[in-house]
């Protein structure tokens, strides 16, 4: 069956659809109903099915690949690669679980795992979901008051740490955060659980609180925990949204809905079958890395790549260097790691051999032309763009090399994939639109399985955040869309980046597009500022690639030069800044909010999810000194 056909059946059959990919995993009850829709926007899938995602990701594996790699973790910080078998995995997860109970964990309480992308946060999120706790992983180094918001929102029984995660060569000690964020708290968890890397030999602990992972494990090497089998609608885990248009909501995913979808994804997205290699650059506290470092490739019978370091550390061939030593048939990454790439020679990506190779999976921010041109042309593989959030958990658009791939359109994510029924609406009057005109993305409801089921304790917020923008009960992306008449779907940014000139509405996306076609330009990021006459006035802000940052204003000339060119007066750019970093959230997503706020002398809000803070007052120290094209602002 070919595309159309199997999504047609995915939408207009969900039971039927559903009902056969739930034989995928491995249920010890097998479900009663494959769908409760009695009560939406809420809806639970596989009612009454008992499984568990420890079980699918590990022990059903033991017999026919126990000794195949399930995870290679490789350090480029501290020069530790680790390969890591089936059954290896196996010992490792019952070693944690068994320190878990023993720390009084049992089902249903939650874990924050606090832990740089090694393999021990993988042992810890597979050995919570093996007793049925609850983690929550927060992206290791957020700051501590970041830390201490999301334990209070968690509540957690036991939070489980590092020394410290390192980058680029730098130690940065994670326990003084931990400490001080557990200080902060209304509800510090009892035991603080300590994975000590020996990075900061200076590292205080606090007796009868903080415990050392590495003796416990020792005890519990040979320990064998039995599988606590969860209802498929009890959660597996809560994960915070990256915070890029506020505060993160704590996305609450179920088990056996997740287990299904993720388990289809893998062989008809990802073109993974069983035995095959995947090397995902995300991070085990992004969504991304939840599912395509760890419950995929794992439920999936795969070996996956978990990497800890920079993408041009030791060099910037460290990527395809692992895609050719482990064979990986898929590549996962984000346009932002690939535009740090980009800077560089490109001469990186023809040193190794790729022929394992097929596909190069990116994700999370739109893709850009001049990227995927990049990277397609220096590669000479298929780069398949996709579009998803936190809440989706797995791919909500793209192309799909495993079951029919269609023509790559760079700069769309392609199409639906099951069950998503999604339209491209008025955001005023909720009509559809038609092809080649911009609106909002919806869907409608029932969300398919491995979507979030609500916000962690917060069902109100739930309906309000993602069900209540429009008088028919459908789910917001809060994402701008068009479809082309092929129906393949074009994401052009988020609601709340469009720039209104002059009651003209366009969007940051189109703006950053033109700009980027200039070759000197290696990021740009386009907001609204607002102005007296116009409303609002769009300002540029880009990095230039290596060996032209000597001629910024030049550069700017041509920038307005070039979005005049391609999309009107209208888009002239009222000032463009050449700086020397753009601000990003941890899970490298521009932070235009901030840059926006910036300019316009207001609050630039939370910036707890920033990656870099000197990037900003860079920022702020550009803007004093005045544009390299276009009015000097207040
Ligand atoms: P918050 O919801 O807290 O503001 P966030 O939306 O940045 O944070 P994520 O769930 O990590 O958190 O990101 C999802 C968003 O990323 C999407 O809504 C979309 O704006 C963007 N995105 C993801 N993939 C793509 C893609 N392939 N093309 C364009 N945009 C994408
Ligand atoms: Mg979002």
């Amino acid at each position: 069956m070919g595309y159309e056909e199997t999504w047609r059946r995915s939408v207009d059959e969900p039971e039927a659809f559903w009902a056969e990919q739930a034989t995928l995993i491995d249920w010890h009850t097998p479900p009663r109903t494959i769908l409760d829709d009695a009560n939406p926007p809420f809806r639970r899938w596989f009612v009454g099915g008992t499984t568990n995602l420890c079980h699918n990701a590990v022990d059903r594996h033991l017999r026919v690949r126990g000794d195949q790699l399930a995870i290679v973790a490789v350090s480029t910080e501290t020069n530790v690669t680790r390969e890591i078998s089936y059954r290896e995995l196996h010992r490792e997860v019952n070693a944690f679980a068994a320190t878990l109970v023993e720390l009084g964990v049992g089902k249903g309480d939650r874990v924050v795992i606090y832990l740089p992308n090694v393999a021990e946060a993988v042992f810890a999120m597979l050995a919570c979901a093996r007793i049925g706790a609850i983690h929550s992983v927060v992206f290791g180094g957020f700051a501590a008051h970041n830390l201490a918001l999301r334990i209070d929102d968690a509540e957690p029984k036991l939070l489980v740490c590092a020394d410290a995660g390192m980058r680029g060569g730098k130690v940065i000690p994670y326990k003084p955060l931990v400490d001080a964020a557990l200080d902060e708290s209304r509800c510090p968890p009892p035991h603080v659980l300590i994975v000590d890397r020996g990075l900061d030999p200076g590292m205080k602990t606090r007796p009868g609180r903080d415990v050392d992972y590495a003796s416990l494990r020792e005890r519990h090497l040979d320990a064998t925990v039995p599988i606590v089998w969860l209802e498929s609608n009890e959660p597996s885990y809560l994960l915070y949204t990256s915070g890029t248009t506020g505060r993160p909501k704590g996305v609450q995913r179920d088990v056996g809905g997740y287990a299904v979808a993720l388990a289809l994804s893998m062989t008809a997205i990802f073109d993974l079958p069983p035995g095959q290699t995947i090397l995902c650059t995300s991070d085990v506290g992004w969504a991304v890395g939840h599912s395509y470092n760890v419950y995929g490739p794992l439920i999936g019978g795969c070996t996956a790549i978990l990497y800890e370091g920079l993408p041009t550390h030791p060099d910037p061939g460290i990527w395809w260097r692992l895609c050719e030593t482990y064979g990986a048939r898929t590549m996962f990454s984000s346009p932002t790691a690939l535009r740090i790439l980009k800077k560089q020679d490109e001469a990186w990506l023809k040193k190794h051999d790729l022929s394992a190779l097929k596909w190069i999976f990116v994700a999370g921010e739109p893709l850009d032309r001049p990227t995927y041109d990049w990277l397609t042309q220096g590669t000479g593989k298929t780069v398949i763009d996709n579009y998803w959030q936190t809440e989706t958990g797995w791919p909500a658009l793209s192309l799909m090399p495993g079951l029919d791939l269609k023509p790559v359109k760079p700069g769309s994510p392609g199409f639906p994939t099951f069950g998503y029924r999604m339209r491209v609406i008025d955001e005023a009057t909720g009509e559809d639109k038609a092809p080649g005109e911009k609106g909002v993305l919806v869907i409608e409801p029932p969300l398919p399985p491995g979507c979030l089921g609500t916000i962690w304790r917060d069902d109100e917020r739930y309906v309000r955040s993602y069900f209540g923008h429009f008088k028919e009960l459908l789910y917001s992306s809060l994402d701008w869309a068009v479809r082309d008449a092929d129906g393949y779907v074009f994401i052009l940014g988020r609601t709340d980046d469009v720039i209104n000139v002059a009651g003209h509405r366009l969007g940051t996306r189109e703006i950053e597009e033109s700009v980027a076609t200039l070759g000197a330009v290696a990021e740009v990021a386009v907001v609204g500022v607002a102005d007296e006459l116009k409303g609002q006035v769009p300002v540029v802000f880009a990095t230039l690639r290596q060996g032209v940052a000597d001629h910024p204003v030049d550069v700017a000339h041509a920038m307005e030069r070039r979005v005049v060119e391609l999309l009107g007066g209208l888009a002239r750019p009222a000032c463009v800044y050449v700086v020397a970093a753009l601000p990003k959230t941890r899970s490298g997503k521009l932070l235009r909010r901030s840059l926006q706020a910036l300019v316009q002398g207001s609050d630039p809000g939370d910036l707890s999810t920033l990656d870099d803070p000197g990037a900003l007052e860079e920022i702020r120290r550009v803007l004093v000194r005045g544009p390299h094209c276009g009015a000097r602002r207040a």
